[in-house]
């Protein structure tokens, strides 16, 4: 019997350098991989079907939600998302850490259908900085920013939800956290406790 895979939820501001942070991580760990989520919305440039999306339309997305393909979905910002099933399930059978990087809504779903889910909460520094870095990486316009950025004030009054919380402020800092707190999840009693029998 070896350790199972970890279904990990993160969830923090759009901006806040979630995928940033478990791509620095898995320059050093193998055992991570993203899930790749379905959206209605239009993917912005250099975003690539089946990379960071699955870009879809609504009548489809209704069609996995009757069929029971989603693990999860919700509505951000006008656009609807949701979590293909399979995809995580069969990777977690196989022992692969998990990733969802998810709001607030899906985080609660996921919570309810895998209550061994790991759930960290990503923030950026400060609301300033967030504008700045959604500034930076160009892909929104201010009206979409500052539609996040209300967003982003009420996911905070719900972080509370979550397992652990990590300032995303230095990158290579915020990575290792992300990654001691999967090493320190897998160390969980009830999850090793085979072992003691190995004396
Ligand atoms: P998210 O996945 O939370 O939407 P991204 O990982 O796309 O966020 O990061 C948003 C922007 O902020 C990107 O341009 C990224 O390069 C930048 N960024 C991420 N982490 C940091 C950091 N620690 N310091 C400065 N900029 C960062
Ligand atoms: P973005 O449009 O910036 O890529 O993502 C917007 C928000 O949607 C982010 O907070 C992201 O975490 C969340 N999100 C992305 N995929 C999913 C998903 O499959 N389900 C849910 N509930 N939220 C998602």
């Amino acid at each position: 019997m070896t350790d199972a895979g970890k279904l990990i939820v993160i969830s923090g501001p759009s901006g806040a350098g979630k995928s940033s942070v478990v791509f620095k991580a898995m320059e050093t760990r193998s055992d991570l991989c993203f899930s790749t989520s379905v959206t209605t919305r239009d993917p912005r440039p250099g975003e690539i079907d089946g990379r960071e999306y699955f870009f879809i339309d609504q009548t489809r997305f209704d069609e996995m939600v009757a069929n029971d393909e989603l693990l999860e979905h919700a509505v951000y910002v006008k656009h609807s998302y949701g979590t293909p099933r399979k995809f995580v399930e069969t990777r977690l059978a196989e022992g692969m850490n998990v990733i969802l990087d998810i709001e607030v809504q899906g985080a609660r779903q996921v919570s309810e259908r895998f209550p061994g889910a790991v759930r960290i909460f990503i923030i950026p520094p400060s609301l300033e900085e967030l504008r700045r870095r959604l500034l930076n990486r160009g892909t929104d316009s201010e009206e979409v920013i500052d539609a996040r950025l209300e967003r982003a004030r009420q996911e905070y009054g719900e972080a509370d939800f979550y397992d652990y919380l990590i300032v995303n402020d230095e990158l290579e800092k915020a990575a290792k956290e992300f990654s001691a707190i999967l090493d320190a999840e897998h160390c969980r009693f009830a999850d090793r406790s085979y072992l003691l029998n190995r004396r």
